[in-house]
């Protein structure tokens, strides 16, 4: 069930949130432009509307019939914009996440990280721990990485995002990341999720491989009903029986999540496609769509990558890439907003 309250009612939310824990029902508040939110979460089956639809100060009560209530649109007609340090992800804005699949050395990650930035990243990404399918291929560099990660926003000032992978590394990750990345391999790992939902940083979430859009949404549920908002949904393409390309990039995943949700769903089109050639008309695919962003693979010397190599960009064609996805981006929201 949610509530939605007038602005500024700050004894009017305490009362509801009496008569609501006297109802044995959790309260979780969003505080919008707006409106504020309140969503009771628990056995709300046998509680009335009118119950709550008479107090001062309530705009409406909506009974929500999915089970992903505070992800649902319904919690939050107005799109949920994630700001990380002066940068936007969610409503009108595209943010572009670029860098290299995993961090290599110093000279690799810098001279990366300077082109991205001066040719219209928004973030940075790294890996430092890779969750790889064979045990013999390279691992990532772990705490060495973050540290490089850390330089790198040194000297280029974009935010980073890396992926936690395990509990274990938890504190380091949460240290030196900007933005938590949960990858596809552990979109249903609950405790992972539970736990990124009680920290205090925003979460990445990709979209696990052969996960449906409901059981995606369900894992942004599990990080949101510990108390963090902050979620952005990252599609990066899902296994069908093709398999010409990595992935199928399932781009109907935008107007999807955008009437289901409030959260900003970005595209990975590295990982969707896992060919170099394939990531620009993709990139602008996802930006014709709709999408909030994208991420992409950028190394500074993409025949030695140790990880993604055939589907890493070189800088130079990252800017092409990122002039191209903007101006497509502005044609949309100018398109929208008529
Ligand atoms: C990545 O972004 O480096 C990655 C491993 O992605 P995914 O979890 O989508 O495979
Ligand atoms: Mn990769």
């Amino acid at each position: 069930m949610v509530i939605v309250i007038k602005k500024d009612q700050g004894h009017e939310i305490d009362m509801i949130k009496q008569k609501a824990k006297k109802l044995g029902l959790q309260v979780i508040i969003t505080y919008g432009q707006g409106q504020n939110i309140l969503a009771l979460v628990g056995d709300t089956q046998k509680i009335e509307l009118q119950q709550f639809e008479g107090m001062r100060g309530v705009e409406k009560v909506y009974r929500i019939q999915e089970p992903y209530k505070l992800a649902s649109r319904y919690a939050n007609r107005i799109d949920s914009i994630i700001e990380v340090e002066g940068k936007k992800i969610g409503g009108d804005h595209f943010a572009i996440i670029a860098g290299p699949c995993s961090v290599e050395n110093e000279d690799q990650l810098m001279n990366t990280a300077i082109k991205v930035k001066e040719y219209g990243a928004d973030f940075l990404r790294g890996g430092a721990f890779k969750p790889r399918t064979s045990p013999y291929s390279f691992q990532g560099l772990g705490l060495e990485a973050l540290k490089l990660l850390r330089q790198a926003k040194k000297e280029t000032g974009l935010p980073i995002i890396t992926e936690l992978m395990d509990l274990h590394d938890l504190e380091d990750v949460y240290e030196y990341a900007d933005i938590i990345q949960i990858g596809a391999r552990n979109m249903q790992n609950f405790s992972l999720l539970k736990e990124v939902g009680r920290g205090k940083k925003p979460v990445l979430l990709k979209r696990g491989m052969s996960s449906t859009i409901k059981e995606f949404l369900m894992s942004a549920e599990y990080i949101m009903s510990e108390g963090n908002e902050r979620v952005i949904l990252c599609e990066r393409g899902i296994r069908t029986f093709e398999n010409y390309l990595r992935n199928t990039l399932d781009l109907n995943v935008v107007t999807a999540i955008k009437s289901m949700s409030h959260l900003p769903i970005i595209i990975d089109p590295s990982h969707a496609t896992g060919r170099v050639e394939m990531v620009e008309p993709a990139s602008r695919a996802s930006a014709a769509i709709g999408a909030h962003g994208l991420m992409i693979e950028v190394h500074n010397n993409p025949l030695e990558a140790l990880c993604d190599g055939p589907q890493s960009l070189t800088p130079e064609e990252f800017k092409k890439l990122n002039q191209s996805v903007r101006r497509i981006h502005e044609m949309v929201r100018e398109d929208m907003s008529c």
